[in-house]
């Protein structure tokens, strides 16, 4: 496809982006959602690494990011397809909007009709991370392993009351071995701290625990043999509150294809624990006007752990990230 913007002059790119902006802040997006976004296939992690890169053509025409099909919606549109998920899906778990109440109780997932990621595996008895990191080795289960530089296991307190689950490492995170340390972890640690809290006070992960090449999404024969690891975490720090940081992780621990937009801000319940689904950071670095969303998602997680909730947090949170810092 042609690229539009050529010829082009430079000052009048800068107006049309100045305008979109404008219009992004007004909330009305529609007949540009492809600027800014990931296309289906590139995640997140690939706009926060590259904000400048051209967003590809899709087959259709249409240029609808996981977290793009989060916006509200003025026509019925297809579910996502199935192939532009990262997990293998099954019936979705996800109930209908419950409480918003300070207090609310998580929903409760019907059972799903086929086989899980999740539901049927056992809790192991006395499990820790370190046993986990030992079982993950120098792991070879899928082809991610032939192109990582390093394993990304997961970085915080193993007693953490809070884990973030995001997608995969990014390049950043793949040299360093950490997650969340680029320009989309600066931003999450913010969020963090703006929560009143640190990041050694939390835990953070991901789906897949090493870097999908070019950032693309974690593949189904990726994400299914990594899961164990990812629920083995998750038991054994026994957290209050998961919060799933964008669709990827979202839709992979729910097991749904549905677009995040409709479940994101509510308590859902992953294996007995709160579930809460928000953007992910990166898609926040493309569209700051919905850090206040984001932040509303966040002061429901404060609530439920009891986390004093501080005015004008959410202007701390909309401070940009300085693109090439690490937290
Ligand atoms: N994005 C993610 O989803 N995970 C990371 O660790 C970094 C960026």
């Amino acid at each position: 496809m042609r690229d539009m913007s050529e010829g082009i002059s430079e000052a009048l790119q800068k107006k049309i982006l100045q305008r979109l902006s404008f219009y992004e802040d007004l909330g009305v997006r529609l007949f540009y959602r492809d600027r800014g976004v990931a296309p289906p296939g590139v995640s997140e992690r690939a706009v926060a690494e590259n904000p400048v890169a051209e967003i590809p053509a899709t087959q259709s025409g249409q240029e609808i990011s996981r977290e793009e099909m989060a916006l509200p919606k003025t026509t019925r549109k297809p579910e996502v397809p199935i192939g532009a998920v990262p997990a293998p899906r099954v019936a979705s778990r996800i109930a209908p909007p419950i409480s918003t109440s300070a207090t609310p109780k998580a929903a409760t997932f019907p059972m799903p009709s086929g086989p899980s990621l999740f539901e049927a595996v056992d809790k192991i008895p006395d499990d820790t991370l370190l046993k986990i990191r030992a079982d993950l080795g120098e792991c070879t289960r899928c082809k991610l392993h032939k192109t990582r530089n390093k394993i990304v296991f997961g970085d915080g307190s193993a007693d953490a009351r809070l884990v973030f689950v995001g997608e995969g490492p990014g390049h950043d995170e793949d040299v360093q071995g950490l997650p969340f340390v680029g320009r989309a972890g600066k931003l999450l640690t913010q969020m963090i701290e703006a929560m009143g809290l640190q990041r050694k006070d939390v835990y953070i992960c991901n789906v897949v625990k090493c870097r999908p090449p070019e950032n693309r999404l974690p593949e189904k024969d990726e994400v299914t043999p990594c899961s164990p690891f990812l629920l083995r975490q998750l038991d054994a720090i026994n957290p209050k509150v998961i919060v799933c940081l964008g669709a990827c992780a979202a839709q992979t621990l729910l097991e749904t294809n549905r677009g995040i937009s409709q479940f994101r801000g509510q308590w859902l319940e992953f294996r007995g624990r709160k579930l809460m689904a928000t953007y992910h950071p990166a898609y926040l670095l493309r569209n700051p006007s919905a850090k206040a969303e984001v932040w509303k998602d966040l002061q429901k997680v404060m609530a439920v752990l009891g986390l004093e909730s501080r005015k004008s947090k959410s202007a701390d949170v909309g401070k940009s990230a300085t693109p090439g810092k690490t937290s």
